[in-house]
């Protein structure tokens, strides 16, 4: 790190959890409804309207901490966290702070030493905000949408373990992969279902005590998110370098500036004033909720990686690609499977046959839609069209013409290939007749090739597919040829 210094960093970062209603009522989580659609006494927080955790949630909440190698609390609490603002119509925002559902745990994450871990500190459940509305609707600058107030969130608080903007993104890509893979959280940044705050603090190279940080806020990308840091980290060390103190105060990422921005300081830090919501009593985790939880984890992403390279024939620069998203690695996870059932060819060489496949003609086709990804072709249709290929039927290039009119017009592989009449020519007697005449027309090219010029099987080869239209099955010409002129 430049000028002597090192980076410390650590980031928070808000999911909101896959379920279909809110955290302590029952009014719907859709997103996109008309403002104040979606709500009810509980959360607009009416008096005397009592709250009820949705186990739902909980259940999610206690799956991403399996999943992180968390400890699960059996008693935890939910406490008041006191503020005003229009967003929060009772004053305070149930969340946990004492003692979260969720403590220590641990993320792997890719650095320039290789995967390393890095600490959770702790995951605890909470309510979001509504949303306040700025703009300018006829004189009035703000208007609240209470829907999103109440939604269920986790929030994951990572130790400051992250040295880097790089690492720091890892662990962001890691976590949101993580979250979505185990059917958490949609992974939407955009629309906010997975959001981060990163604190960043400079302190100089040997140093153990960390130095004052900065926590920003509001970054929506990946890559907002390694350039905030990066940036920041700079400001601090030219801060420092220059005789200067860094302030704890919160800033924000402004893209188009490309600079973090004071938002407010310590002075104006708030004393939340936490304690047990008394609507609520303690959160008691039963053995067999646990249970539920750890049936319901399925293969982690990075374990899944890692088989697919054994055993399956996959780079990880493969693996990496179909495993970008849910959707796309249960695409090749299903095609793989219906294969298996259809060609008898050594998995290793169907998986990266397969992988291959995807990766050149079909991933350019898919749209993603949450953790779904909408592929034209069913992993049947395609499991069947590689099947033909591997059977010889018909060549690999004539795949991806197929597999453009399968795409077209959902018709399956053996329509298309008996409707254009492509199926591969591999019929022996009948090649032997082509080769034949092609020989015949090409006396000094055999005369040539008989004298050693080995060079010329490739001009024969072409010969022979330009005289079957590109149909003849590679495999059989070449033994054909070879046979004719050497025997
Ligand atoms: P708060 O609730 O005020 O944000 P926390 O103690 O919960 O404070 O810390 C929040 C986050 O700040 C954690 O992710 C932690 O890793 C990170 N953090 C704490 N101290 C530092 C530091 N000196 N430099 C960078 N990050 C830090
Ligand atoms: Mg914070
Ligand atoms: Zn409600």
């Amino acid at each position: 790190m430049s000028g002597g210094y090192e980076a410390v960093i650590g980031l928070e970062v808000h999911a909101q959890l896959m379920v279909n209603t809110k955290l302590f009522c029952g009014c719907s989580v859709t997103a996109g409804s008309e403002p104040n659609t979606q709500v009810c006494p509980v959360c607009l927080g009416h008096p005397g309207a009592l709250p009820v955790p949705n186990r739902e949630a909980i259940h999610l909440a206690i799956r991403a901490a399996l999943a992180l190698d968390c400890q699960v609390h059996n008693y935890s609490r939910f406490a008041r966290k006191h503020y005003f603002y229009p967003d929060m119509a009772k004053g305070y925002q149930i969340s946990q702070f004492e003692l979260p559902l969720n403590g220590r745990g641990q993320l792997l994450i890719e650095s320039e030493q290789g995967e390393r871990s890095v600490g959770i500190t702790r995951i605890h459940v909470e309510e979001d905000a509504a949303k306040n509305v700025h703009s300018n609707f006829g004189g009035r600058e703000t208007l609240v949408d209470y829907n999103r107030g109440g939604v269920p969130l986790i929030e994951i608080v990572g130790e400051p373990d992250l040295r880097s903007a790089d690492e720091a993104e890892s662990y962001l890509r890691r976590l949101h992969e993580l979250l979505m893979y185990i059917g958490v959280n949609d992974g939407n940044l955009e629309e906010g279902s997975f959001r981060c705050d990163a604190n960043v603090s400079i302190r100089p190279v040997g140093q153990e005590a960390y130095g004052t940080r900065t926590e920003l806020k509001n970054i929506n990308s990946f890559r907002f998110v390694r350039q905030a840091i990066e940036y920041e980290i700079h400001r601090q060390v030219a801060l420092v370098s220059d005789g200067g103190t860094v302030v704890q105060e919160t800033r924000s990422w402004h893209e188009d500036a490309r600079k973090t921005v004071p938002m407010r300081g310590k002075e104006q830090a708030h004393d939340y004033r936490y304690f047990p919501d008394p609507d609520l009593p303690p959160l008691i985790i039963k053995e067999a909720e646990l249970q539920r939880a750890q049936e319901s984890v399925p293969e982690l992403p990075r374990a899944m990686r890692t088989r697919w390279q054994e055993s399956l024939g996959l780079t990880a620069q493969d693996a990496g690609v179909l495993s970008s998203h849910p959707g796309i690695a249960q695409y090749f996870s299903a095609t793989s499977n219906h294969y298996q059932t259809l060609s008898d060819e050594a998995p290793a060489k169907a998986g990266k046959r397969i992988a291959n496949f995807i990766q050149s003609e079909i991933l350019g086709h898919v749209t993603l839609d949450g953790l779904q990804a909408n592929v034209p072709v069913t992993a049947e249709h395609l499991a069947t069209l590689l099947t033909c290929v591997h059977k010889g039927e018909i060549t690999g290039k004539m795949a991806k013409e197929v597999f453009e009119a399968m795409r077209t017009s959902g018709k399956t592989a053996p329509e298309i290939i008996e409707e254009k009449g492509l199926k591969t020519v591999s019929d022996v007697g009948e090649l032997e007749n082509v080769v034949q005449s092609i020989l015949e027309k090409s006396a000094s090219q055999v005369a040539s090739y008989r004298d050693g010029n080995q060079k010329l099987l490739g001009y024969f080869v072409g010969q022979v597919m330009k005289a079957t239209s590109g149909k003849a099955d590679p495999k059989v010409v070449n033994q054909v040829l070879k046979r004719l002129l050497e025997g």
